[in-house]
């Protein structure tokens, strides 16, 4: 598993060894024993899952593509978390995936556990008939660990709801009789897709945002200038201000989240930098994000990359390298690409103070405490990015009572159970001198450390 991950759920169980008040049943040296099952149980999955699925290339070339599926843990629901198709996709990386959806799926109360499937392949590589086999054949070879009440698969990068409706019709030719609807979430709304579920990965990362700098210190004003604390300052240092914002990546969870910030009338905000695969587009006095969404929709998924595509999409901006866009001088920074963007090469120009990981573990961990030792507030990847998560649970309930949420319930539904989550969560960051993403997973392994002891499996 990733060091980052691995590290901090051993801190996070140091932290709660010492608190007397967490599992008082357990004294001595049985609580020294518990405690070493426990970091052994989250540090590892219980399950890797790999496969090299035979595809036939539209050229008649037979290639062997290494699939996985990685459960990490599942003592709070079935295993539950994306399938990613990318080409830099380890085996590695999708287990520290899956144990970041243990924890994420218990901070939000959602009742699922973790898991995470990746296949290496470049999916724009791949004709759509190439992309069907591809998806067909993971269920094929994974289909007797997959299931409503196993393991429900889900989008994540290069996947969306088209391949979702392709895995589940497979299922359902594979497993005959058996309930499928529950089996895969994220799927197309005409197939038993949830309203909302394609925005609200975007929807949740914005709404962690605003919650943060409006919501909570309007509420909490007093209290948070009472305290001495530097995250409580860099809160309050930008709660009425102009915003400027920085987005790195423009995808599915990037241009919704970049839209929620242009079009959010809580805060001032001013998204001056997008960016994608190919560039960075900025502009100090805002960028047209509704202009560079209906541009990328039309175009393919990128960003206009020159003069001529800028006047197309009627958007004004300077066009700048790709990675130029994460040490700007901007408020904050949100990261909406891939994994390990901010390493120990870039921390110390990050100029942001304020940090959004709408990936999944888009910082190295040394970044990570470079940066939080120096007061800059990082919303971490399982507090603001559960968005999908959450969502794919109302998908799931949905499919089992067959009746359907209206998008307006979906969303309520959404803010409410992260909005639960916040006043949980921040007043307690706040309070204690832990960066925010150890606030996160101590809450997350309490929850889990009660469950697994309550059903007997601590020992
Ligand atoms: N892939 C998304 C994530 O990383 C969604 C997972 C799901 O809906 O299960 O959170």
């Amino acid at each position: 598993m990733g060091n980052n991950t691995g590290t901090i759920i051993q801190e996070s169980l140091d932290a709660l060894m010492d608190d007397d008040g967490f599992l008082p049943e357990l004294t001595g040296k049985s609580r020294e024993k518990a405690f070493s099952s426990l970091a052994s149980i989250l540090s590892t999955p219980n399950h890797i899952n790999k496969s090299y699925l035979r595809i036939t290339r539209d050229n008649g070339k037979v290639e062997r593509v290494p699939a996985f599926r990685v459960q990490h843990n599942n003592i709070l629901g079935p295993y539950k978390g994306g399938i990613r198709f990318h080409e830099s996709v380890k085996e590695e990386e999708v287990e520290n995936l899956a144990a970041l959806m243990t924890l994420k799926n218990a901070l939000h109360e959602v009742p699922f556990g973790g898991g995470k499937g990746g296949v290496i392949i470049n999916p724009r590589e791949y004709s759509v008939k190439e992309l069907n086999l591809v998806c067909k054949k993971y269920v094929q070879y994974f289909s007797e660990i997959i299931g409503p009440d196993k393991d429900i698969p889900a989008p994540d990068v290069g996947t969306g709801s088209r391949e979702m409706d392709w895995m589940m019709g497979e299922y359902k030719s594979i497993q005959p009789g058996k309930p499928y609807r529950g089996s895969f979430t994220g799927k197309s709304v005409m197939n038993g897709g949830s309203l909302g579920r394609s925005a609200a990965t975007g929807k949740g990362v914005y709404f962690s945002l605003r919650y943060m700098l409006h919501d909570f210190v309007k509420e909490q004003e007093k209290w948070l200038a009472e305290r001495d604390n530097k995250f409580a300052q860099t809160a309050l240092d930008h709660a009425d201000k102009k915003l400027s914002i920085a987005v790195q990546g423009f995808g599915n969870v990037g241009s919704v989240a970049a839209l929620e910030a242009y079009q959010c009338d809580y805060l001032n905000n001013n998204i001056v930098a997008v960016s994608d695969r190919n560039v960075t587009l900025y502009n100090s006095d805002g960028l047209d994000i509704p202009g560079l969404v209906k541009f990328v929709k039309k175009n393919g998924g990128d960003l206009p990359v020159d003069q001529e595509q800028l006047e197309e999409a009627e958007v004004k901006a300077e066009i700048r390298d790709r990675d130029d866009l994460l040490t700007m001088d901007t408020d904050v920074l949100m990261l909406a690409a891939l994994e390990s963007q901010v390493t120990r090469n870039n921390m110390e120009d990050i100029k942001a103070k304020i940090i959004v990981e709408a990936a999944n573990a888009p910082m190295t961990s040394e970044a990570d405490t470079y940066l939080s030792d120096n007061g800059v507030i990082i919303i971490p990847d399982i507090l603001a990015n559960a968005g999908g998560a959450i969502v794919s649970y109302l998908e799931w309930l949905q499919g089992r009572e067959t009746q359907f949420l209206s998008e307006k319930e979906v969303y309520t539904r959404l803010t409410d159970q992260m909005k639960a989550t916040f006043d949980t969560i921040y007043p307690q960051f706040y309070g204690d001198p832990f960066p925010l993403r150890q606030n996160c997973y101590i809450h997350a392994v309490m929850k889990i450390s009660t469950i697994l002891f309550r059903q007997g499996k601590l020992y």
